[in-house]
């Protein structure tokens, strides 16, 4: 797109610069004659948002909308959901089988297959799993090269894949090996890629898939589209997607790719693995989270949570306010800047559910919010709300839990 102001018709009236909210348009001097002003739009700045052209009354701005460039001429070629799927040390990671229970339910919308990538060194005895938990087609490719994961030869093995199977929509766990392989494949394969959804969905009538994400700083969830390219791309966080139940009767099709040695060339050698020193709480596994926000008016507070927490064999977290505050540390918050937990209970004492929050929880399968605001917006996610004071409610559910549960 591009956008020029029709000197012949401006007269330099000034509507457009209040109209413009990025102060991308200025008035400025005509040169030559008859003498007068003129708009002049400051393109670093303008965003070609186009509140000016209903604000000119003398239709003098024009903004030009052009091809999008690459067009694939052969969209339709492309049919079936592919999932990449992790593996460290050989082990297939959940948010695989995450990844896998989502597609299903795109391929239902679309009529077609979900296929898992699997790249590594002698992995064919996760194969059946894979199968049990929603693939139709498992495209595996062994090499020692592969079994560990490294950016250039994974890249070139998806890439030869995506070249000759053509999916339509490829999905990757939004983790450090899948942020940094399916940024250089899209990249490779001119396709758009839209980086930790939250959200995936087909639209209705365009058969695209819907992929939606924070935005703005977390301000609003924007729902991106890749109308032009194909495969669209899309990583996922952790835990966001639930992975279908195992189900042994499921068949599947095992395709076994192989590829000359020069694929596999790496600039970067391979080590060591040096392993994440895990924090001493791994909210993000755990099966009960109780949690506390501002709420809690103060690290002191945090006391009564991990009470409950022992009574129900639960693990503590907390908000982004109650982490900055210095009440809880980093690896335990939850949300878009923490981590992303479904747990089967999480327990929302004294959080009120801002978006920021609520992105990195909503998949839990029961919430539990206790508020004593009955307008915060946590009540509008939880499966139970207790509107009244934490610091009663807390202590009487410990009490409780500890006799029924004789902790
Ligand atoms: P508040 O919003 O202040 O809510 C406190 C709640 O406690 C209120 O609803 C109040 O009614 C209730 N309350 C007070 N006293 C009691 C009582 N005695 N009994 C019962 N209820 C009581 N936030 C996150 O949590 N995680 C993130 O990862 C995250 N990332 C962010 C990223 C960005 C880019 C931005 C801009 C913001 C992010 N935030 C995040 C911040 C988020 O917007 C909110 O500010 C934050 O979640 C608020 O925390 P809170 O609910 O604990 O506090």
């Amino acid at each position: 797109m591009s956008i020029k102001i029709i000197l012949e018709k401006c007269t330099g009236c000034s509507l457009c610069v209040k109209a413009c909210p990025f102060a991308a348009i200025c008035i400025v001097e005509k040169k030559g004659l008859p003498a007068g002003k003129l708009a002049a739009i400051d393109l670093n700045k303008c965003n070609l948002c186009g509140a000016c052209i209903p604000a000119c009354k003398l239709k003098a701005i024009l903004i030009e909308k052009t091809e999008p460039v690459g067009v694939l001429a052969d969209i339709k070629d492309y049919k079936g959901v592919w999932v990449f799927i992790e593996q460290k040390k050989g082990k297939v990671q959940s948010v695989s089988y995450e990844l896998l229970g989502k597609a299903q339910e795109l391929a239902k919308k679309l009529s077609c297959q979900v296929s898992a990538v699997f790249l590594g060194n002698d992995i064919e005895d996760q194969i059946d799993e894979l199968i049990w938990r929603g693939a139709d087609n498992v495209y595996i490719v062994q090499a020692p090269e592969l079994a560990n994961f490294q950016d250039e030869p994974y890249t070139n093995v998806l890439v030869k894949l995506i070249q000759k199977y053509k999916p339509e929509i490829f999905l990757c766990g939004a983790t450090a090996i899948g942020r940094s392989l399916v940024s250089r494949v899209a990249v490779k394969i001119n396709a758009g890629l839209t980086a930790d959804c939250t959200g995936l969905d087909i639209d209705p009538e365009k058969k695209i898939l819907l992929q939606t994400r924070p935005a703005f700083g977390g301000n609003i969830m924007a729902t991106i589209i890749s109308p032009n390219h194909r495969p669209q791309m899309a990583t996922v966080r952790h835990k966001v997607m639930q992975p279908l139940p195992v189900d042994k009767q499921r068949k599947g099709k095992i395709i076994k790719e192989t590829f000359h040695s020069s694929i596999y060339a790496s600039r970067a050698k391979l080590l060591d693995i040096v392993e994440e020193v895990e924090s001493l709480v791994n909210i993000a596994e755990a099966d009960i989270i109780v949690s506390g926000g501002r709420g809690m008016g103060g690290p002191e507070n945090f006391k009564l949570l991990e009470e409950l927490a022992h009574a129900l064999g639960a693990a503590v977290g907390a908000s982004r306010a109650a982490v900055d505050s210095g009440w809880m540390p980093y690896s335990h918050q939850v949300g878009q800047t923490g981590r992303t937990v479904a747990p089967k209970i999480y327990f929302a004492c004294g959080i009120s559910g801002q978006i920021q929050h609520l992105v990195g929880m909503q998949s839990s399968k029961i919430i539990i919010a206790i508020n004593k605001d009955p307008d915060a917006p946590i009540f509008k996610v939880a499966t139970y709300g207790i509107v009244a004071d934490l610091f009663q409610i807390v202590p009487a559910l410990t009490k409780k839990f500890k006799e029924v549960l004789r902790r």
